[in-house]
């Protein structure tokens, strides 16, 4: 029987596996694929308190040989399905079933993908999905975003304050996001700062080793332009991960609804980082809600007689 059974192994879990350790409690990690979720595919990462400058890969390792050194049980493992509703919390996987007396869950999200070609070859060398991540790479440079929802207007508006000039490449010609972030958006079109491609799609991501330029297609004309970038944020949703939490509460968008605390509707079911229903997702974040989580776990145990 473990103290906590931590679902996900990326900045969140790792760091409420950190704390937990540090308070003496028994943790399992359990992960599908490997260590670092998102921060795998960041390239550069500069917003990390006290690192000037690391891969995300690098990161991710460091983290976790942290937490594996201090003696902290990881398995990669996938988790198929739960039972959350008693005491004791049952976590089923392709391969075992383990006993917890807590559970945090921090699977993250996935970004949605245009699935053109080019994409997968150039993520991380030009194609991001992460405009506050990665958009300080490209200072004076003409960039695009594609989307149509408060991600992608947001992505822009931060954007505005770093490239020369921004390309808004969205399918429709209304948008998703809020009017307040739309009428911004104008002001900066009017300016000059950014240039709306409406009803147009991406359909193709081209360059060497790095991204150059971005084929659109302009879905009432039929016709196909060429435009010259050094990056595309893709902004068109993301999915978090959730299907195996069953009665587990969410919000409309998906995500797990968690207090302050980073309780869920389920007593002794905590979750954290990008899969929760946060206004920011970032490395720092995830961690910051990983270790809000511990101290949470702890005051559950110590409430329930399990410390
Ligand atoms: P979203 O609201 O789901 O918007 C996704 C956008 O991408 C839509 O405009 C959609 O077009 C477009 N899209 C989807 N699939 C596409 C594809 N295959 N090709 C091209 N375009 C595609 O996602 P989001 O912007 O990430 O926002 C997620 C949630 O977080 C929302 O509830 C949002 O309000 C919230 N959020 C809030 C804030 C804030 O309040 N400050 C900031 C960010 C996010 P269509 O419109 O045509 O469907």
């Amino acid at each position: 029987m473990y103290d906590c059974i931590i679902i996900g192994c990326g900045p969140s879990g790792m760091t409420c596996a950190l704390y937990l350790k540090r308070a003496g409690k028994n943790a399992l990690v359990l992960e599908r694929s490997m260590p670092g979720g998102q921060m795998v595919i960041t390239t550069n990462v500069e917003n990390y308190p006290g690192i000037m400058h690391i891969d995300g890969a690098s990161l991710a390792t460091q983290m976790f040989e942290q937490i594996t050194n201090l003696g902290v049980t990881v398995l990669f493992e996938d988790v198929t399905s739960c039972d959350l509703s008693g005491d004791t919390k049952i976590v089923k996987t392709d391969k075992n079933q383990y006993e917890g007396k807590t559970v945090y869950i921090a699977t993250g999200a996935t970004n949605r993908l245009l699935n053109v070609e080019g994409e997968k070859k150039f993520t991380s060398k030009g194609v991001s999905y992460c405009a506050t991540c990665d958009g300080a790479l490209y200072k004076n440079k003409n960039v695009a975003v594609v989307g149509g929802g408060n991600t992608s207007l947001e992505d822009c508006l931060y954007l505005s304050n770093v490239a020369k000039k921004i390309y808004l490449i969205h399918r429709r010609d209304e948008f998703r996001g809020d009017d307040i972030l739309v009428q911004k958006i104008k002001k900066l079109e009017r300016e000059g700062k950014i240039e709306l491609v409406l009803n147009s799609q991406v359909v193709e991501i081209l360059g060497d080793e790095k991204v150059k330029s971005i084929k659109v297609l302009n879905k009432i004309t039929s016709q196909t332009k060429t435009i010259d970038v050094d990056a595309l944020f893709v902004a068109i949703g993301r999915k978090p991960d959730t299907e195996m939490f069953e009665g587990v509460d969410v919000d409309e968008s998906g995500y797990i609804k968690v207090d302050k605390e980073k309780n869920t509707n389920i007593s002794g079911v905590f979750c954290g980082g990008d899969v929760s229903n946060t206004d920011l997702r970032q490395i720092v974040t995830a961690c910051g809600d990983g270790a809000r989580a511990s101290i949470s776990i702890n005051s559950y145990l110590a409430k329930h007689n399990h410390s």
